[in-house]
């Protein structure tokens, strides 16, 4: 059943499932990042389904279902089995290769692109599918040479498609489970028993949403809670009322973008005032548009419901009261962690937070004292020589894609440097 097609030719592919279902969320999230175009059926009726597809009785099968553009289905696929049954999961074709870049976001994908595009041999790494942060952005208005915009995914895609165009080598839904630096070169063990080996190494892992931490998160996590902008749920979201946590430029953009569809959209701040958080732009038309309020001084306390979010508690911390809200639908946009706990047993130097230290910031206190200054790193080296940070995982990184796509090619150069002067 395994295919070898390129995301682009995907046209065909239905997702089947229930309505509310949480897997289906993932699948239609991981297919929408991946820059697939796909038909979401929703199963409303299963014993009419199942009538139409026996193997659902005879085999035990589930929904969700995925059929496949040959017409094979697979029932109840985790993200990895859709992208083997698309032949998207493939081996490291070489034993070394001069860099491994680990992270497919903006930083990651244009480091690749410049990397194999100047000749370096390049294997990039993506736990999940390529895009990052932005992939999931229904809309990047502020990145040069789009006066319209570009919606996350476009841009992610054709990212891609200009770093396979230069030979780029992509491993995605890879997990590694040991990373080690012995002689010079990073080696590193992946969870399916590959293994690759690199003279330099490019971090560009991004960073990962924050929790509400409040009870039943877990319960409800893609079944009514959503972290980030939740681009594949806008069109469910037509005529419904929609909570989006978070006053930051984030919180915003998915704010306008929901209310397209949304009957209401409801802004969830901790704060009294939004302008200090919102760009100016996205401030002028929140506060204009009549479909969006603004709850100040306010955070979600509890969620309701059964299998699927109901109904949710907001407290207001001025007039200590609390309120319930019936919806199925909060999108969490409140920042996040750097995804560098990879790094913990090595001697890359993080800051309190996690985000690594690079170039001169290693010098200063209390840097300073957690490693061996043998060297002089370079703006984006780490305290690991041949290892570099790009993007939002580095230590005082700008957090705008335009930044990160200049980190990623910044520290291609380094890393010509770094290979020129020890290999
Ligand atoms: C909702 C939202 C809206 C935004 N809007 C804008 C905007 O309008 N304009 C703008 O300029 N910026 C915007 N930003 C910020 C921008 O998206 C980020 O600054 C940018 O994506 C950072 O790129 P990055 O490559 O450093 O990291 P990320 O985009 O976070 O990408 C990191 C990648 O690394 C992968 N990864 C993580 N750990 C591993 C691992 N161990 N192995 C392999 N892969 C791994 C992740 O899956 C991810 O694909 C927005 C961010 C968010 C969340």
């Amino acid at each position: 059943m395994i295919m070898q097609t390129n995301q682009a030719e995907l046209n065909k592919i239905k997702v089947y499932g229930a309505p509310d279902s949480r897997n289906a969320y993932v699948i239609r999230d991981f297919l929408r990042r991946s820059v697939v175009t796909f038909e979401w059926v929703p199963v409303q009726d299963m014993d009419a389904f199942k009538n139409i597809f026996p193997e659902l009785h005879t085999e035990g099968k589930e929904l969700p279902a995925v059929e496949l553009p040959c017409g094979n289905f697979i029932f109840d696929p985790g993200i990895e089995d859709i992208a083997r049954n698309l032949g998207w999961i493939t081996k490291p074709k070489h034993a070394e290769y001069d860099v491994s870049i680990f992270g497919g976001g903006p930083a990651g994908l244009s480091a690749a692109v410049y990397a194999a595009s100047e000749g370096l041999s390049t294997v990039l790494v993506e736990r999940e599918a390529v895009g990052g942060q932005a992939g999931i952005r229904s809309m990047i208005e502020n990145y040069l040479g789009f006066p319209n915009g570009i919606s996350g995914s476009d841009l992610a895609e054709r990212a891609r498609q200009q770093a396979v165009k230069f030979g780029v080598e992509i491993l995605l839904i890879r997990k590694s489970i040991k990373s080690q630096f012995t002689d010079r070169k990073l080696h590193v063990d992946f969870a399916d028993g590959n293994k690759i080996i690199a003279r330099s190494n490019i971090s560009a892992t991004g960073v990962e949403y924050s929790r509400l931490n409040i009870p039943n998160e877990d319960l409800f996590l893609n079944a009514g809670v959503y972290y980030g902008a939740g681009a594949s749920e806008a069109f469910l979201c037509t005529d419904k009322h929609v909570f989006v946590v978070g006053g930051g430029n984030s919180a915003g953009q998915a704010a306008l973008n929901f209310c397209k569809q949304a009957s209401k959209v409801t802004m969830v701040i901790r704060g009294n005032d939004l302008a200090a958080s919102l760009s100016f732009y996205l401030l002028e038309r929140i506060l204009s548009n009549n479909k969006i309020e603004v709850l100040y001084n306010s955070e979600i306390t509890a969620l309701h419901g059964h299998n699927f979010l109901q109904e949710i508690t907001i407290s207001n911390s001025l007039t200590d009261s609390n309120t319930d809200y019936p919806t199925k639908f909060v999108f969490v946009c409140i920042g996040g962690k750097p995804n560098t706990s990879w790094a913990a047993n090595t001697s890359l130097v993080r800051d309190d937070a996690g985000y690594f230290v690079t170039g001169p910031n290693l010098f200063k206190p209390p840097f300073d004292s957690l490693w061996n200054k043998m060297f002089t790193p370079s703006f984006l080296e780490t305290s690991v020589p041949g290892c570099f940070a790009a993007g939002d995982v580095r230590h005082n990184s700008v957090k705008r894609v335009a930044s990160a796509v200049g980190e990623g090619a910044m520290a291609v150069t380094f890393v010509h440097r770094y290979l020129h002067e020890n290999y």
